[in-house]
């Protein structure tokens, strides 16, 4: 039999209110050994959807005053009983009630245990399960709406569609190789290959959106690279539209990594302004470096800047070849006073640049629109299906190998066995990605990430 667990569901702190919740078969006879309604109701005499005024009792002393609301499986978050005491939230206050409803029959709640069971009674569906985490963690309008169409099923709906695709021309051809003598209308194969193309187009979609998904969701982690003296701070202070870093003359007086959160339209870029990459025989500005060398490894986007006003020099290069391989803008400064590099020079290891002057603020739009540009955040459409985790984008590219074998084994003119083959192996990745056919190790895999008590 399942069993009861309970948990603090509001956050750690002291607030106006504290929630404790109750799942599982005794919720609402667990509950009733601590809650006494002021009318004397019990709430396992409740129907669901009930609300008491009451009191809570350790033995015979009052703790604190609270409300209980009584949900019936299957109408609850959890799909099993719930009680959810609402308490006032002090902070002891709270674990003394838990206490008391764990000494009453109740197990702790594990992470994420009210969700996976969620899940696990059919409520939601894993991608919904994982959107709840996502909103949870929200931190802008766009991360929180986009989880907020997970949690609706925008994804599900959209993986849904593209599996049925598949499911229905594997039931198809299995039902016209195991029942040759049947009267089953053949398979038009041009046709199931506008449907793969077609499926395998909203895949490419789903999975080409994701990095700007998680650009918006998670933040980007920017650091801003440069030798001394050549504005980097200036840039930091630009980004942020305040003074924050110390900017001087001198070079290489940014020796530690100052770190800050700056919000660009709709992406929040955590930045670090690094001591410039470069040999030093300075022991403090060394630590800097080679701090700054491990910044840039951690990085999703380098800002690496360039004095333009001067030509570029030796330890520029060094810090662009540094930076080829990684996503990442070239910021040309010191525009106001002329330009002496030609960008050219630099394209050739950084696509992307920008010719700006730190100093001057009417430059933070352009440096906007292209960091825009580069993250493909600018216009984002966060109310449409997007993939929010490495799980589900690893589904989705395992699901667009197999489909890319189906359609060539079509194109080929393979034998319908050999079709098959490649339809059943893209719908496994599918029904993977939302939790209809998934393992115990992924389920744990996903439920570890969550908070206790959601
Ligand atoms: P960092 O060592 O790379 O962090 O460089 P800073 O941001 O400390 O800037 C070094 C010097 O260059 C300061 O005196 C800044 O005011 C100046 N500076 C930065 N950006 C510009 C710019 O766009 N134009 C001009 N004229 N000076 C700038």
């Amino acid at each position: 039999m399942q069993t009861t667990i309970a948990a603090i569901s509001t956050p750690a702190a002291a607030g106006g209110i504290g929630i404790i919740k109750i799942s599982g078969p005794e919720a609402a006879e667990i509950a009733d050994k601590v809650f006494k309604s002021a009318g004397g109701s019990t709430l396992s005499s409740l129907p669901g959807y009930s609300v008491r005024f009451g009191k809570i009792y350790d033995g015979n002393t009052p703790l604190d005053q609270a409300v209980a609301v009584r949900y019936k499986a299957p109408k609850s978050y959890t799909g099993e009983d719930v009680v959810e005491l609402q308490c006032h939230g002090g902070l002891f206050l709270m674990q003394q009630i838990l206490r008391l409803v764990l000494e009453s029959g109740a197990k702790p709640a594990e992470a994420g245990e009210f969700t996976k069971r969620a899940f696990l009674n059919g409520k939601i569906d894993l991608t919904e399960a994982e959107s709840v985490m996502s909103l949870i963690s929200a931190h802008g309008k766009q991360a929180a709406d986009a989880a907020y169409n997970a949690l609706s099923g925008a994804l599900s709906k959209e993986i849904k569609e593209i599996s049925e695709i598949f499911i229905s021309a594997s039931a198809h051809m299995a039902a016209w190789v195991d029942y040759p003598d049947e009267d089953i209308k053949e398979l038009d194969f041009s046709n199931l290959l506008i449907q793969f193309k077609g499926a395998k187009e909203r895949l490419i979609s789903l999975i080409s959106k994701f990095d700007a998904g998680q650009a918006i969701t998670e933040g980007v982690e920017t650091a801003i690279v440069g030798k001394p003296n050549v504005g980097k701070s200036t840039l930091m202070n630009l980004l942020l539209q305040k003074d924050r870093s110390i900017v001087t003359e001198i070079a290489g007086t940014t020796r530690d990594i100052v770190e800050e959160t700056a919000r660009i339209g709709n992406v929040v870029l955590r930045l670090s302004d690094t001591a410039g990459i470069r040999s030093s025989e300075d022991i403090v500005e060394s630590i800097g470096i080679e701090y700054a060398k491990t910044k840039l490894l951690h990085s999703s986007l380098v800002l690496v800047v360039i004095d333009g006003s001067s030509p570029l020099s030796n330890e520029d290069l060094e810090i662009l070849k540094a930076c080829a391989d990684k996503a990442a803008i070239a910021i040309i400064n010191k525009e106001d006073k002329g330009l002496f590099i030609d960008p050219e020079d630099i394209t050739k290891y950084i696509k992307n640049y920008v010719v700006i002057s730190a100093t001057d603020t009417a430059c933070y739009e352009t440096l906007k629109d292209t960091i825009e540009d580069m993250l493909g955040t600018a216009n984002f459409d966060s109310s449409a299906a997007m993939l929010q985790n490495e799980r589900q984008l690893d589904c989705c590219k395992r699901a667009l190998v197999c489909i890319d074998e189906a359609i060539s084994a079509i194109e080929l003119g393979l034998t319908m066995d050999a079709v098959n083959v490649s339809v059943d192996a893209a719908i496994e990745p599918l029904i993977e990605l939302t939790g209809e056919k998934v393992s115990e190790a992924v389920v744990n895999e996903v439920f570890k990430e969550f908070c206790v008590g959601k």
